[in-house]
């Protein structure tokens, strides 16, 4: 790939200092989370920098997108396996920089093997060419059809939580219709996405093809003023910004951002499977996930039991340092000025008259947070409003489902939701009532890992653009052909204009339309 250079092999060993990537000149240091140790160093991309490496992805565009679909099926199944066979040295990279449990690792690199074979495999039938029904008057003798293109360079923005996922992974989509793509990853976590974009090469993907920009947020920006369309994942404030600078140049701009996931336990929910969906779903990944459980609406028959269950399951997790299979639950903070808002957030809280049940400090890791839980919540809260992105469970008794509805409406965001409950039936209509792009009934999350699904959120939380066969069209600009046969064709209402054909014309509307 050409673009990054790391110093060395990351290894896990500690040390007492904290950080993340800084900014040496022209170069990038990436450190390990916990430790401050470094990982590597990357180019910190300029604005022409950029530039030259769209222009490579644009001289290599046309070839790739020459290939049958099939070929490039081909590449990405090749690319897939190769993955698979190297993910010792992924997984390293990836709980290296982030500091993530071996477990959350393998799931991304899981859900980016998932959606490599899902994209090889749909994408000849979603590309393929649409006949389009018409009716009415002026259909008669027209057959349409639509055509879907690529757009040419397509620039993806990814956060620093999913390092692989959410920038190869939503690259997959692009590549497959026909664009070479250019990644910026966060700067805190580029060498999972670089190692990543070598192999495309390494399992025989055309130079130039796949390649990453890295950099800091000047480097995204630069990106966004060459590509053809861009995708982006991260914050509210990152995203606007990203809007609008796409908006000067009218380029497509999908948008994946921010959440404040509720999650709803009605009375008659499974208590103890609600109570460790709740660990699982607010925990997973430190809560460092878009559609975390970031806040629980209980009714209050049950709301006592459901916080004790809660409780007792975050006191048996392991807190600790990443490292191998099974070992820890919870690790650090990917990105350690993340902590300083979680404690802000659990801060405020106390001071407003929270109690925190378990947790509700720093630690014991560096760069960490002890996975908390919060009672006695209310909506003048930051943690009930602001997207707090860390280890974090504030829990609320509610009346009834009217209350939690309101509640969980009572947002900003409106990424995804899930409502808990033995009644499948009352789950969908309570599901129905809620402003989210996704809600899901006794579970969270997971309808991300099934590509088949479109997945976008409501409000703030963006304007949509992975999963399902919008992805695959996002990634296109669409033609629309039509053809018409001009054999005994009427072309009626062409000029010049005639008494006779007019009326004709007026007894044609008058009886298609006028009865
Ligand atoms: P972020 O600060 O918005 O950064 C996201 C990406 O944008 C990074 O690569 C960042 O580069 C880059 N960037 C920063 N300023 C830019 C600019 N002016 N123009 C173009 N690019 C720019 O988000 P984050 O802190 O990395 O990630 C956490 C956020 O992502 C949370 O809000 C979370 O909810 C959201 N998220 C959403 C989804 C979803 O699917 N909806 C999934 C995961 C995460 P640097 O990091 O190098 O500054």
């Amino acid at each position: 790939m050409g673009t990054v250079a790391t110093t060395k092999e990351p290894s896990l060993a500690s040390s007492d200092l904290t950080g993340a990537a800084t900014s040496d000149g022209g170069t990038l240091l990436v450190r390990a989370p916990r430790t401050g140790e470094v990982l590597g160093e990357v180019p910190d991309l300029d604005a022409t920098q950029v530039a030259e490496l769209v222009a490579r992805a644009r001289a290599a565009q046309p070839a790739w997108a020459g290939l049958a679909v099939d070929a490039r099926a081909e590449v990405l199944d090749r690319y897939r396996r190769l993955l698979w066979r190297r993910r010792g040295e992924v997984l390293r990279y990836l709980q290296a920089e982030s500091g993530k449990p071996y477990e959350d690792a393998l799931r991304e690199l899981g859900l980016l093997l998932d959606w490599a074979h899902h994209w090889s495999r749909v994408a000849g039938p979603l590309l393929a060419d649409e006949p389009l029904r018409t009716r009415g008057l002026m259909a008669v003798g027209r057959r349409s059809v639509r055509t879907f293109e690529p757009h040419g360079v397509v620039g993806v923005i990814g956060p620093w939580s999913f390092p692989v996922m959410l920038s190869i992974g939503d690259a997959l989509p692009a590549l497959m219709a026909g664009n070479t793509v250019v990644c910026k990853p966060s700067e805190v976590t580029p060498l999972a996405t670089a190692m990543a974009a070598e192999l495309f090469v390494a399992a025989g993907g055309p130079a130039d093809v796949l390649l990453v920009a890295t950099g800091g947020g000047r480097t995204g920006e630069a990106l966004i003023d060459h590509v053809d369309a861009v995708h982006f994942t991260g914050s509210v404030a990152t995203g606007r910004a990203v809007a609008a600078r796409a908006g000067q140049r009218l380029i497509p701009c999908a948008l994946e951002l921010g959440g404040k996931d509720p999650m709803i336990v009605l009375a008659d929910a499974d208590l103890e499977r609600a109570a460790r969906g709740a660990v699982n779903y607010g925990l997973a990944n430190g809560g460092q996930i878009c559609m975390a459980v970031e806040r629980v609406y209980v009714e209050r028959e049950v709301y006592e039991r459901f916080v004790d269950l809660v409780v007792q399951q975050v006191r048996s997790l392991r807190v600790g340092p990443s490292g191998g299979p099974g070992t820890v639950d919870v690790t650090g903070m990917i990105h350690p000025p993340q902590v300083d808002i979680v404690d802000a957030h659990v801060r405020d809280a106390v001071e407003r008259g929270a109690r925190a049940l378990t947790g509700g400090r720093r630690g014991p890791v560096a760069a960490g947070y002890e996975p908390t839980v919060l009672v006695d919540v209310d909506h003048s809260m930051r943690c009930m409003r602001e997207e707090t992105f860390g280890p974090v469970i504030p829990i609320m008794a509610v009346r009834d489902a009217d209350e939690a509805v309101g509640r969980a409406n009572d947002s900003e965001y409106g990424l995804t939701a899930s409502v808990w409950t033995d009644d499948p039936a009352r789950g969908k209509a309570v599901a129905r009532q809620l402003e989210a792009g996704t809600v899901t009934v006794n579970d969270a999350m997971m309808h991300s890992a099934l590509p088949e699904l479109p997945m976008g959120g409501w409000k703030t939380s963006g304007l949509g653009g992975r999963g399902g066969a919008e992805a695959m069209r996002w990634a296109c600009r669409q033609r629309i052909v039509q053809v018409l046969r001009t054999t005994g064709h009427p072309d009626l209402g062409w000029l010049p204009y005639r008494p006779r054909s007019s009326r004709t014309l007026e007894r044609l509307f008058g009886l298609l339309y006028g009865r």
